[in-house]
């Protein structure tokens, strides 16, 4: 059973009511400010946690951690010691912030300027050195939407789509954090029946996904069995899978995406643990047929994690474009990384797996401008009077994940993108 809000232990630094970074959160980023070099953090309320500090404080010397194994630009180290040591961070971190844990930090402002920095003035940065990243595609919704606009609603699905966890291996150099701006890629575009053309993207479109963050590998041509999976993730991220449909369009035949994906992911910038979501677990979507036995995977392995869309042009409110939920992913990530070792594959501390683009049952709810606009046909309204079919220069794509219920609250912030326009050819 997990705490009722009544008897969790209560923080004594002021937590806003919609903060993604309460005391049951604590998740694992890296930051820097005009001063202090690359560095790890957690988040609790409105300030970003210093961890190189804290060590240096020696609130971690029972630990037993590395020296300086929260000095440095990403977080790979860190997770390599393993979910022991993760969690005994994470532990020690709620006690640290609860009313009836240990006083010292509590107790010691000067500690406390250390240790603390509000958000708004550090600089987030990627929170791992990702080494391999694979793109599934694993939302019955997305893959239904977009089989029924380029095959029709009768061959919608693949005959393999319900067998196995379709998934491409993707480009890891361009994965980029929050923050970071995304140009217009250039690339070979076929219009209608015409040659093809070498040109700017028209149809840049963005991906609503989720990372997970391999946190323990397997030895090469070992496979990994759904009941283990989940303790090779360290957590999740969001995940933006920029895509320009155009290029994609053309190129993908037959091995698959290339340019139309390569160009550019962008992540939120804090990893959120399994542990932090325990309270947030709920089953999927029955599987049926009957998955073959190395995919079966008993428990509740999804997450009831809210996830939305907003689109900002520049001098307008934000408008919200689509609410989605990780709920409805038809395979889950114990599935996910059981099939990606069961040829014997090796994943690697830093490898991301990314969900696929996670669409709903309703239109609001669909991950994509692509399946929003359904293909072009129906352009959605923007506040400044303006209409969209697919992403336009200068504008903001923001995601944000949050799980809630009963007084708890869990949140990844968010992952904020400006569309730059592309080269001069
Ligand atoms: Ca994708």
């Amino acid at each position: 059973m997990y705490p009722t809000p009544d008897s969790s232990p209560r923080p004594w630094i002021e937590i806003p009511a919609d903060s993604d970074f309460t005391l049951q959160n604590f998740p694992f980023g890296i930051f820097e400010t005009g001063t202090l070099g690359a560095r790890a953090a957690t988040a609790i309320g409105d300030f970003v946690v210093d961890l190189a500090a804290m060590q240096e404080l020696r609130y971690f010397d029972d630990l037993h951690l590395p020296r300086g194994i929260f000095e440095q630009p990403y977080l790979n180290d860190f997770i390599a010691l393993g979910p022991a040591t993760w969690r005994a961070v994470r532990k020690r971190l709620i006690a640290l912030f609860s009313t009836d844990g240990p006083g010292a930090l509590r107790n010691y402002p000067d500690s406390q300027d250390e240790v603390l920095h509000p958000h708004s003035e550090v600089r987030m940065r990627m929170p791992v050195y990702v080494r391999d990243y694979t793109d599934f595609y694993s939302s019955e919704e997305h893959a239904t939407n977009v089989g029924t606009m380029f095959r029709g609603k009768e061959n919608a699905l693949m005959p393999n789509w319900k067998h196995l966890p379709v998934a491409y291996h993707g480009r890891a150099s361009s994965i980029v954090v929050s923050g970071t701006p995304v140009r217009r890629p250039w690339g070979q575009l076929k219009p209608g029946d015409g040659d093809p053309v070498h040109a700017p993207s028209r149809l840049l479109d963005f991906e609503l996904e989720m990372g997970a963050i391999i946190g323990q590998g397997n030895a090469l041509g070992e496979p990994i069995p759904t009941a283990q999976a989940e303790d090779h993730i360290f957590g999740l991220l969001l995940f933006n899978d920029w895509s320009a449909r155009d290029i994609q369009k053309w190129e993908y035949v037959p091995l698959g995406p290339f340019l139309g994906k390569n160009f550019a992911s962008s992540v939120s910038p804090w990893i959120v643990t399994l542990d932090a979501l325990a309270p947030f677990r709920v089953p999927g979507p029955k599987q049926d047929p009957p998955v073959l036995p190395y995919l079966r995977a008993e428990g509740d392995r999804n997450f009831d994690i809210q996830l939305e869309v907003a689109i900002e042009v520049p001098g307008y409110p934000e408008q919200v474009v689509c609410r989605s939920n990780h709920r409805y992913l038809y395979w889950s990530l114990a599935q996910q990384i059981a099939h990606h070792a069961s040829g014997g594959c090796n994943l690697q501390v830093g490898d991301l797996l990314a969900s696929g683009t996670i669409s709903g049952p309703t239109p609001d709810s669909y991950g994509s401008m692509l399946e929003l606009s359904w293909r072009g046909s129906k352009p959605l309204s923007m506040p400044d009077g303006s209409e969209r079919r697919f992403l336009q220069d200068g504008d903001v794509v923001i995601m944000r994940a949050f799980a809630a219920k009963e007084g708890l609250r869990v949140g990844f912030g968010e992952v904020r993108t400006e569309i730059l326009p592309a080269l001069e050819g």
